[in-house]
């Protein structure tokens, strides 16, 4: 049986003509499908009955399905998800305490003192072909590019994992297994069914993709989606440093990754820099004057990034695990302070998870 996860609105409309029925079947089926997350034809009561039997003869609504779940001391979630073909991938759910608008500062947030709100990384692909040094989804062997649907899925799955911050705000970024850029139709279409209104209705600001910097297809998502926001992952102020920790940097350089983002700023859009901090190698004094010196060559184009430093990540398996260490804790603060000083926006994040694996640059789905 045909499994209509993951079939677009005019897919469905064509599902729908195929049984004799006016388009407008069709979007009710979106909402059930995405709005609703409905897999039961029998619950979808606003089909007649004979409808909702010819349909479930038919057709199937199946999710990829958790086969796992990882919850660390530090409340993210780690979800490990079978594929419709046995393949997994790894989606986190990230809860976080959100203020009260006006609330004190520091007070924990009860039942109705301020929601929880749900950030939701997803993976775009199983394994990664781009192989960047400190990445462990790179060091896996790459199997497939996922459908639309199943990234889609993945929200439904955390949503379902943390029910109670999913009440709250809903974020979803495109930062779990994979390089987006390189599954850009399937992305796209996934953007479509968690941004539309009849869909989970996720606000398109509240999405970022993540990506390496692929040109050409940049601006393809940037014309299919105008208010996602774009993080490129840059790790470095120059080409030749990057190059040595993502082969794809020899490939496409500073100049026209920037070029790219230029043409997808003068929507109203959030562009996000992020950097890995790799212990001596790109987190010393020079390295953020290297990289303020890139920044600032955006600043004609009126692109102001927010600056996202990441403390790296170590991971062991599989062998040798990657050539890289943490940096010390003053060096992120000195980076930090140095992007801040020259008037960026920058943040320091220390991932969640770490403790199961789960935290940026960890995830490669292997069952515990
Ligand atoms: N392929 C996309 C999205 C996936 S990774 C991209 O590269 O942007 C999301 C972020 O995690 C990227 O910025 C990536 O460089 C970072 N990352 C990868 N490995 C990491 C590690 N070991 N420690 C910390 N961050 C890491």
């Amino acid at each position: 049986m045909q499994n209509l996860y993951g079939l677009s609105r005019p897919e469905l409309i064509q599902v729908a003509a195929g049984l004799g029925l006016p388009p407008y079947r069709g979007r009710q089926l979106f909402r059930h499908l995405y709005r609703h997350g409905q897999t039961d034809f029998g619950e979808m009561t606003d089909l007649s009955a004979s409808l909702r039997e010819d349909l479930a003869s038919r057709f199937s609504v199946t999710h990829p399905r958790v086969v796992e779940s990882s919850r660390s001391g530090d409340g993210a979630v780690k979800l490990l998800i079978e594929l419709e073909d046995g393949l997994l991938v790894e989606t986190v759910a990230i809860g976080s305490r959100r203020e009260a608008v006006g609330g004190k500062s520091g007070r924990a947030q009860g039942a109705g003192g301020g929601a929880s709100d749900l950030t939701v990384c997803v993976s775009t692909q199983v394994g990664c072909p781009l192989a960047c040094t400190f990445c462990r989804s790179g060091a896996i062997a790459f199997r497939r590019n996922l459908t639309a649907g199943e990234i889609a899925a993945q929200v439904l799955l955390a949503e379902r994992a943390a029910p109670e911050a999913a009440k709250g705000r809903r974020n979803v970024v495109y930062m779990g297994m994979g390089e987006p850029l390189l599954n850009t139709d399937a992305v796209i279409g996934s953007l479509d069914f968690l941004t539309d209104g009849d869909g989970f209705g996720i606000p398109a600001r509240r999405v970022t993709v993540s990506t390496v910097g692929l040109p050409d297809e940049m601006g393809k998502l940037g014309k299919a989606a105008p208010h996602v926001g774009i993080a490129i992952s840059l790790h470095a102020g120059d080409d030749e440093t990057r190059g040595r920790f993502m082969p794809i940097g020899r490939r496409h350089r500073m100049p026209e990754i920037f070029a790219a983002l230029e043409e997808l700023s003068p929507s109203n859009r959030r562009i996000t820099i992020e950097y890995v901090l790799l212990g001596g190698e790109n987190d010393r004094p020079e390295d953020a004057r290297a990289l303020l010196r890139q920044l600032r060559r955006l600043a004609p184009a009126g692109i102001r990034p927010h600056v996202n430093l990441i403390a790296f990540n170590p991971w062991e398996e599989p062998e040798p695990g990657p050539p890289h260490r943490p940096g010390a804790e003053g060096d992120a603060e000195r980076f930090l302070g140095m992007v801040s000083a020259a008037g960026f926006v920058a943040t320091l994040r220390r991932s969640r998870g770490r403790d199961v694996l789960a935290a940026c640059g960890q995830l490669a789905a292997t069952p515990a």
